[in-house]
């Protein structure tokens, strides 16, 4: 395996990980940096130690995210002597032609700015909103149904209904369905990526708050929570799908 030299590149694409989302951050800056082939194909990352420096996060957090990577087909690690995470010779959007990368691109960006408008607002609204007995019900069921999902497929369309729940208490049909037809389209998008157990955990957090934020009636933190979790998502998707 050829062991070229680091690109100077490097340093423009992996800074510190944004310190609220470590995990997705590593994910999101390595994905990329692959994708754009500052890490070609076959290339060796740089040493863990000095990776995880670079990104600014726990070598814990970078074994987490290369697992990211490898079962996204990005990265193949090998043990013992001369071991080490090299490049896939073949990443996955490679199999796709130029205009075809683009396109998912712009895709990407298409739902995630359209969701970074909705779902915060959303979350917002709802904790303005004067729940009844049974909206209230409905937000805690669909918590309940996401952390106690049993397979990845179930646990995505808890996800996805819990979503649907927090904008289907505001009163607004026009909005359930904004935010019904965002759901639709992030699920297709993340049926593409692997899923992963350190941001299941982190999603989990996040949506525990978001709905005590929403029955405690506080717009401003369930607004910020729900940017905050729509980020994350975010960066999975640019860095493993774009
Ligand atoms: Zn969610």
């Amino acid at each position: 395996m050829a062991t070229q030299p680091v690109s100077p590149l490097v340093d423009v694409v992996i800074r510190g990980a944004r310190t609220q989302m470590p995990f997705e951050s590593c994910v999101e800056q390595l994905g990329s940096a692959i994708q754009i082939g500052i890490f070609r194909p076959g290339e060796k990352l740089p040493a863990e130690r000095e990776l995880a420096a670079r990104l600014n996060v726990s070598r814990a957090t970078l074994r987490e995210a290369i697992s990211a990577l490898r079962a996204a087909g990005f990265v193949q690690t090998t043990r013992g002597r001369g071991g080490g995470t090299t490049v896939c010779d073949q990443i996955p959007s490679a199999h796709f032609g130029h205009e075809t990368a683009r396109s998912r691109r712009a895709e990407i960006d298409d739902v995630v700015i359209f969701r970074s408008v909705i779902e915060p607002g959303a979350a917002e609204r709802a904790a303005l909103t004067d729940l009844t007995p049974d909206q209230a019900a409905l937000l805690e069921q669909a918590l309940n149904d996401v952390s106690t999902a049993e397979s990845p497929e179930s646990y995505r369309r808890a996800d996805a209904r819990l979503h649907l729940s927090i904008a289907s208490v505001c009163g607004s049909e026009e909005l359930a369905s904004a935010c019904n037809h965002l759901q639709v389209k992030v699920h297709h998008l993340l049926a593409g990526i692997p899923f992963l157990e350190r941001n299941i955990e982190h999603s989990d957090q996040q949506h525990r708050a978001i709905v005590r934020a929403i029955l405690t009636k506080d717009a401003v933190a369930a607004r910020q929570l729900m940017q905050d979790h729509c980020d994350g998502t975010a960066a999975l998707l640019r860095g493993l799908l774009a």
